[in-house]
């Protein structure tokens, strides 16, 4: 017998570990290594947040809180979602937690039986698949591939329903692709789910605030025939660059955010005090930055697009919002690198990409979705220029 639950053995270990763990021996051993793989802002946290957390502590706000937040955070979020996404809720139909991930894995752990089936659009952020396991469920991953943008094709949607459904997961913008649903998509997307009434739906909207040229966030809560069906995830770790703070929230029936409440009281209690504190700021505070943070984003995908285009053999798409791009590396398969190790996939890419370049990025098989790769320019223009040019000599090299 095991001392390991079942539950847990049913879990991989993370597939972007690998890549990391080899970046960190590398830069041990004195090799020069750009990291592409990071998954949050370079970005230091606004000042008048800072501020707010320390008037907490001063100010002794450093007790427990009410489980699932305090009323002035819920507050906030209730005004957030009135003034950013006309929205309606009421504060008991709210949960703060410690980050957009606990909220997720909470919200599966209050729903999943045995067996129950989550519907994961592929290319997935790589904790949903482990999460839905872990509660017990089974992920069911429908893949979404170039040709459509990355995004759920509403045709195919009908076939991966069953009477075992019990929810979608909907992320726009979107980690891995950058994909963003516009309102027409997820109109499309709701026709189809309005006919299945046992369906719920978990919209990830964590990068709601990194969007380019005008993009226009539209998120399927709006949608009024759907709204008692949808749990809107959100957070502070990506557009308030707080990912250390471990804030993330939702909104959606009280029956779900009353359950979740019950997990948290037997498990983490309140997220921080003074987390939440800082977030009422971050969230009613001034929000001048986002714009400029989206303008450094945007320069950023701007320039490595098209250096990614520039190389033979890559295929990168143009997405509208996050800070991720996801290029196709199927044009190199079957070469050689200099060391004559052939690359039959993704993962070959790479690694020999590291080994050879120092160049970290992520393999888009982690994220289910085979012959392709994860850019994060979540760095310094002068890392991405470095970096691009390096990826570019060693995809020349391949012969
Ligand atoms: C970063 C991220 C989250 C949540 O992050 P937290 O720091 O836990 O709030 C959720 N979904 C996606 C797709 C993310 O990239």
């Amino acid at each position: 017998m095991s001392i390991i639950s079942d539950s847990l053995r049913k879990i991989k270990p993370s597939p972007t570990i690998a890549v990391t763990q080899k970046a960190r021996e590398l830069k041990a051993a004195g090799k020069d290594v750009i990291g592409l793989g990071a998954g949050e802002p370079d970005f230091d946290t606004p000042d008048n947040i800072k501020q707010a957390a320390i008037k907490a502590i001063n100010d002794g706000d450093t007790k427990y809180t009410a489980v699932d937040g305090t009323p002035a955070l819920k507050k906030a979020i209730v005004e957030k979602f009135k003034k950013e996404n006309n929205l309606e809720y009421t504060t008991d139909q709210i949960t703060v937690g410690a980050g957009g991930k606990h909220v997720i894995y909470n919200a599966m752990m209050a729903t999943l039986n045995d067996g129950d089936e989550v519907i994961i659009p592929a290319p997935y952020w790589v904790s949903y698949p482990d999460i839905v396991l872990l509660a017990g469920g089974k992920p069911v991953v429908m893949e979404c591939d170039e040709k459509q943008g990355f995004k759920i094709n509403p045709l195919d949607l009908e076939k991966f329903i069953t009477p075992k459904t019990k929810w979608i997961i909907l992320n726009s913008p979107s980690n891995p692709t950058g994909a963003c649903y516009t309102e027409k998509d997820i109109r499309e997307i709701a026709k189809v789910l309005e006919k299945h009434s046992h369906v719920y739906i978990l919209s990830d909207d964590i990068y709601e605030h990194v969007t380019y040229e005008g993009f226009k966030f539209f998120t399927i809560a709006q949608i009024e025939s759907l709204k008692e069906r949808v749990l809107t995830m959100n957070g502070v770790s990506k557009a308030y660059s707080m990912t250390g703070w471990r804030i993330g929230y939702a909104a959606g029936p009280k029956e779900i955010i009353k359950a979740i409440a019950k997990i948290q009281s037997q498990s983490t209690t309140n997220p921080s005090s003074i987390s939440q504190a800082a977030s009422v700021e971050a969230l009613s505070g001034t929000q001048d930055f986002i714009k400029t943070r989206a303008d450094s984003f945007q320069e950023r995908r701007d320039f490595v697009v098209k250096a990614l285009n520039d190389i033979d053999g890559i295929d990168c798409l143009n997405p509208d919002g996050a800070f991720y791009v996801f290029p196709s590396c199927k044009g190199l398969m079957g070469k050689k690198d200099t060391n004559g190790k052939k690359i039959k996939s993704d993962t070959d890419f790479v690694q020999s990409l590291l080994e050879n370049s120092g160049i970290a990025v992520v393999q888009g098989s982690a994220f289910g979705l085979e012959g392709f790769f994860r850019i994060s320019y979540a760095t310094s223009m002068d890392n991405l220029k470095k970096a691009l040019e390096k990826i570019s000599s060693f995809c020349k090299s391949l012969s």
